[in-house]
């Protein structure tokens, strides 16, 4: 089993001269360093080289990760479930401003929390998620029967008005590919939310390796509001609104000063500079509404 990927060619423009822009430590699980690397022809930032598709897995086992669990422990994780629900009414409602039908699919569901905010808003749902465990949780608590990441190659084209992808794009091996799909899937007057770290925001300045949404080498791509828009623009997708996800910048804040060895206080004041300095950086984490040309 191979256990590098290596990448010889940028996963957005295919050219070959990279730079490396960080060596940075798998803070949360395996204490691994990985070096993410810039692209000199597109700025393009990316992981490389990243563990295989096949190894990938035992990155992600730890009770620590939070998306994937809803343990009540911590401050952190007591936190996170708070806003967690917060941040659920606020992304049915946006969707339901967009969206033309009722009809959604959420790639990468996790434990299904969000989509089952969909369902009791009356959205037509289905979900894709890979942990056999996360598809389990939300079979047990919200009847929820999320399927196999591979299922999206059967689903009917031009058939969903509205896609999601909240912080899953940078996790995904087949980039360019799945975005394929995604635009044969998507209604033609249909949207596509894309929710993903901002290297350029405040915090992933600030913390530089320390930057909790680096999170390598889980997450394979480091995306900046250029890079993204440039991506999608190579599928026909434009980028109509950018909108912020404000509590992004605190949680990633608290995150990085933990492995730092910072204080709490620090991240708190950090997450706040962060959103008020969005003007010039962008947020934390940045919700990318695209539309087909
Ligand atoms: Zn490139």
């Amino acid at each position: 089993m191979e256990q590098l990927k290596k990448y010889d060619a940028c996963p957005v423009c295919e050219a070959t001269q990279f730079e490396t822009h960080l060596e940075v430590k798998d803070w949360m699980i395996t204490k691994e360093v990985f070096t993410i690397q810039k692209c000199t022809s597109c700025g393009f930032h990316f992981t490389n080289p990243v563990p295989s598709e096949d190894t990938i897995g035992t990155y992600y086992k730890s009770e620590e990760y939070v998306s994937h669990s809803s343990t009540n422990k911590g401050l952190v994780n007591k936190l996170y479930n708070i806003v967690r629900n917060v941040t659920l009414a606020k992304k049915v409602s946006l969707i339901q401003s967009y969206a033309k039908g009722n009809s959604i699919l959420d790639i990468g569901s996790g434990t299904g929390h969000f989509l089952n905010a969909c369902k009791q808003n009356d959205l037509k749902v289905q979900g894709l998620e890979p942990d056999i465990d996360a598809r389990t949780f939300a079979k047990d608590n919200f009847g929820l029967d999320l399927e196999p990441l591979d299922t999206l190659q059967s689903i009917a084209s031009n058939s969903k008005d509205v896609i999601t992808m909240w912080h899953v794009l940078e996790h995904v091996y087949h980039l360019k590919r799945d975005i394929i799909q995604i635009t044969r899937v998507l209604k033609e007057d249909g949207t596509l939310f894309i929710a993903v770290p901002n290297m350029n925001s405040y915090d992933a300045t600030l913390y530089k390796e320390y930057w909790a949404a680096y999170d390598v080498p889980r997450h394979l791509y480091h995306f900046q509001e250029n890079t993204i828009k440039e991506l999608f623009s190579q599928f026909d997708m434009v980028c109509v609104d950018v909108l912020p996800m404000k509590f992004d910048s605190y949680y990633v804040s608290m995150l990085s000063e933990k492995y730092k060895g910072g204080n709490i206080v620090k991240a708190f004041m950090n997450g706040f500079l962060s959103n008020m300095k969005s003007a010039t950086n962008g947020y934390s984490s940045q919700i990318y509404v695209f539309k087909k040309k």
